[in-house]
């Protein structure tokens, strides 16, 4: 998923990593013939980058991010009382992440362009920033959604 590069910092070696607005963070090392980006040895350089997107691999993979705190939840649902919203394609706003809490029974939850997840009891499933989705009852559920931002 494309995230834009809100800004940088470097790793324990002294890599550039950028800082994306999904919290992920991404190497950006000039290593020709490997990864051809002289722009990030040079402050100037780094700088003409913000703004712009790179592919997040780590949102794909609904990887959730460290350092993120909870400032919201919604109320639990069951199969009878999901809100209709969420069961159509619908996505959290910038910079925030939504985690789906199942409480019991099980909940299919379908990221747009990805295979559908099963969620069950005891799990839970993370949504990316933007990222549309829906979910679907597969028979009595108890869920809660809780959402994420830094800080
Ligand atoms: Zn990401």
């Amino acid at each position: 998923m494309e995230r834009k590069i809100v800004g940088y910092h470097q790793d324990e070696k002294e890599d550039w990593v950028a800082d994306l607005d999904c919290f992920h963070g991404q190497h950006v090392r000039h290593e020709p013939p490997f990864f051809n980006r002289p722009w990030s040895a040079s402050e100037e350089g780094r700088a003409s980058k913000i703004g712009e997107a790179l592919n997040c691999v780590r949102c794909d993979e609904l990887e959730f991010p460290e350092g993120l705190s909870e400032y919201k939840r919604t109320p639990t649902f069951t199969q009878n009382t999901i809100p209709k919203g969420l069961l159509h394609q619908h996505s959290t706003k910038a910079g925030t992440w939504g985690q789906i809490h199942v409480l019991s029974g099980r909940l299919m939850y379908t990221p747009e362009g990805q295979s559908s997840i099963s969620v069950k009891q005891g799990e839970t499933a993370n949504i990316p920033p933007q990222m549309l989705h829906h979910v679907a009852a597969v028979s009595d559920v108890k869920f809660y959604v809780a959402f994420y931002r830094q800080e």
